[in-house]
């Protein structure tokens, strides 16, 4: 199914992304889908950004923000990940669909405005070299650039290194996983992050092993803010990491 939509989108490109009906020239989603997706608007947990059932004020806190802070300031997406937002990170991800990229950009922008606006540099979640390899280049550096070009940042691409693809994490205990995930990543260009405002850039946050690790090294490298900025979240019923 995703093979044939691809194979239709890429002969006619004026289809929506997210179910392959024909929309009007340059638009990338139609009418049906766009009232589908679910935007992260505020009211929303300052840290965790995600949904509050009811408006509690400006800057609260949910309750799993305060009883397991993060190792970041403060996060924000632009939509619930599920099958609608699923199938622009894919035709994005796998279809090599720049429109889908600068779509999920563009909402990004809007959903993390201030968090853009406080950021002395953007950067993306890092990819392994052998990742970056295979899919030839990495979609969250594209997200950050063009939201950085967009807000008028600093994009620093180079700044955070991955070291390693999937470091092991079996017979480790909660904080020995973290230390060692943390191992997966270097700031290997200080002068950009020390005493900044630094705005992270990813696609989809699922359970934040990845942004925390990248936060702690950041920070370690002297960060005096480590926000997080993704298209999607998975927002599942917490689970605290024990
Ligand atoms: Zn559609």
């Amino acid at each position: 199914m995703a093979g044939w939509r691809g194979l239709v989108a890429a002969l006619t490109p004026a289809h929506c992304l997210a179910c392959a009906e024909p929309v009007e020239e340059s638009a990338c989603v139609c009418a049906s889908c766009w009232q589908k997706l679910k935007f992260l608007d505020e009211p929303v947990c300052n840290v965790l950004g995600t949904p509050f059932a009811y408006d509690p004020g400006e800057g609260v806190l949910s309750p799993q923000a305060l009883s397991h802070p993060p190792a970041w300031d403060r996060a924000r997406a632009a939509l619930v990940f599920d099958d609608v937002s699923k199938e622009f990170v894919h035709a994005f991800k796998y279809g090599d669909r720049a429109e889908a990229g600068l779509f999920m950009a563009r909402l990004m922008a809007r959903a993390g405005r201030r968090l853009v606006a406080e950021a002395d540099v953007i950067l993306p979640v890092p990819l392994h070299w052998t990742r970056l390899w295979k899919r030839r280049f990495n979609q969250a550096a594209f997200l950050a650039q063009h939201i950085a070009k967009a807000g008028g940042k600093a994009f620093e691409p180079q700044a955070l290194k991955r070291l390693r693809a999937t470091p092991q994490q079996v017979g480790l205990d909660a904080e020995a996983r973290r230390k060692n995930m943390r191992k997966a990543f270097a700031v290997a260009r200080p002068d950009a992050v020390a005493g900044k405002a630094v705005l992270l850039v990813d696609d989809v946050r699922t359970t934040g092993a990845t942004i925390t690790a990248c936060a702690d090294a950041l920070k370690s490298a002297g960060a005096v803010r480590v926000d997080v900025l993704t298209f999607a979240l998975v927002n599942e019923p917490f689970r605290p990491h024990i």
